[in-house]
């Protein structure tokens, strides 16, 4: 624990302030001061930072890292790519290969688009919606992040109303409250973005309630407005074909992105039948969404994710984090508020204003080499083995000893 420094960090972030406005913004910068900002290296569930303080890391990039850093097939896939060529004037074979695994794979697919951000498939769905139903307004959940453009960025900074005038607010897990915002839309209900459960960061998740999705999909039906899905951070982690699958509730269209290519940079949107001809016409493009090496590893990526049933994998390990984190906070006198699927867990203290307890322990944690996040849901990766998790809570257990001695002598 001494000989945890943050040296060379400070002196980068000294550099970057004179030329990054910030230094570093974005989600790096969603997380303590205290947390690390610059990386320098990542093999399997760990990350070595600047200062080469090395971590058991339950971030896995906010997400992308579904099979864990550096994983050697999708390496393999991504450097075979690389070798032939990556960016060329038009797609390569990989851009019809990956979309006939995508509408072999999701259910309710019958096309693919590709992008790069899940802020571009997103606003790609809303476009869709709109063109589809010649109607304008958009039912998103209230608190729930979907993109960084203006429509939805979590910031108003360089937003003006008219951005949000066609949008429209419900509950998540409220039927009441999606029926007040459709009857607000009246005859001009495009249609409603959802997550698969609810991840808001700095609150409790919640999972979905089967009647809402249900009840979800009758009222977009009976508005002839589409049902679009957010698999975003949820795709492939909630479930290999479709977070929702197992309910039976098919959205029209839906956004993928983080996890598909294992780090690579790549989104997609995929959507029904019906919606094809709208699809074909839009005009949607990007100096890189014909890059073949991001596809390439995301081929080989959805392979690994069947093949080692990493889903059942990330579930289990998942739920062993969980189970060991209460039973040390217990231990220690502390009541966790544990919520969402184990695989993306959200570990938030009882009775902590401002997150003071959850910023001290996972302060406390980075220098016993455990990467957490206080106040937003983590992520666990095929690279986590059963081991990693109990060298995880070994460690975290000196961290509520230490948060303990700070709420007993009063110094937090
Ligand atoms: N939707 C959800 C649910 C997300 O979590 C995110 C990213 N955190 C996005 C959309 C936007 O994706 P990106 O950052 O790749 O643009």
């Amino acid at each position: 624990v001494s000989e945890y420094s943050m040296k060379n960090h400070a002196a980068l972030m000294e550099r970057a302030k004179k030329v990054v406005p910030g230094g570093v913004i974005g989600h790096a910068a969603l997380a303590p001061a205290a947390h690390p900002r610059f990386y320098h290296r990542g093999e399997g569930c760990r990350v070595w930072d600047v200062d080469d303080n090395e971590y058991i890391d339950f971030m896995c990039s906010f997400g992308p890292n579904l099979l864990g850093m550096n994983h050697p097939r999708v390496e393999r896939a991504a450097a075979e790519q690389r070798a032939l060529g990556n960016c060329f004037t038009g797609p390569t074979e990989r851009w019809v290969e990956l979309a006939e695994e995508l509408v072999r794979r999701i259910g309710y697919a019958d096309w693919a688009l590709f992008q790069k951000n899940g802020s571009d498939a997103t606003s790609l769905c809303l476009t869709l919606a709109r063109a589809a139903t010649g109607k304008r307004k958009i039912l998103v959940a209230d608190g729930a992040y979907h993109t960084t453009s203006p429509w939805g960025n979590p910031s108003k900074t360089g937003v003006v109303d008219e951005d949000r005038a066609h949008f429209l607010y419900y509950r998540f897990n409220d039927l009441e409250s999606v029926r007040r915002a459709v009857a607000e839309a009246g005859d001009d209900f495009a249609g409603l973005m959802v997550s698969p459960f609810k991840h808001d960061a700095f609150v409790d998740q919640e999972l979905v309630d089967p009647d809402f999705a249900r009840g979800l999909r009758e009222i977009c039906d009976a508005h002839s407005a589409l049902l679009m899905m957010d698999e975003v951070r949820g795709g492939f982690r909630m479930a290999p074909r479709g977070s929702w699958e197992s309910l039976g509730v098919h959205p029209d269209v839906a956004a993928w992105g983080k996890g598909i290519a294992n780090g690579y940079p790549l989104s997609t949107v995929v959507g029904t039948e019906s919606l094809r001809p709208i699809a074909a016409g839009l005009y949607s493009t990007g100096s890189f969404w014909y890059s073949a090496v991001p596809m390439a590893a995301a081929l080989e990526t959805l392979r690994v994710l069947d093949e080692d049933d990493v889903v059942a994998h990330i579930t289990k390990v998942g739920t062993e984090f969980r189970t060991g984190l209460d039973s040390l906070a217990k231990t220690h006198g502390f009541a966790l508020r544990q919520t969402g699927p184990p695989q993306m867990p959200l570990v938030l203290f009882e009775d902590d204003d401002g997150f003071a307890k959850g910023t001290f322990f996972t302060t406390d944690a980075l220098k016993r080499g455990i990467f957490l996040h206080p106040f937003h849901n983590m992520f666990l990766s095929a690279a986590h083995s059963s081991d990693d998790i109990a060298q995880t809570l070994e460690r975290l257990e000196a961290s509520f000893a230490e948060l303990a001695r700070a709420v007993s002598d009063g110094s937090l």
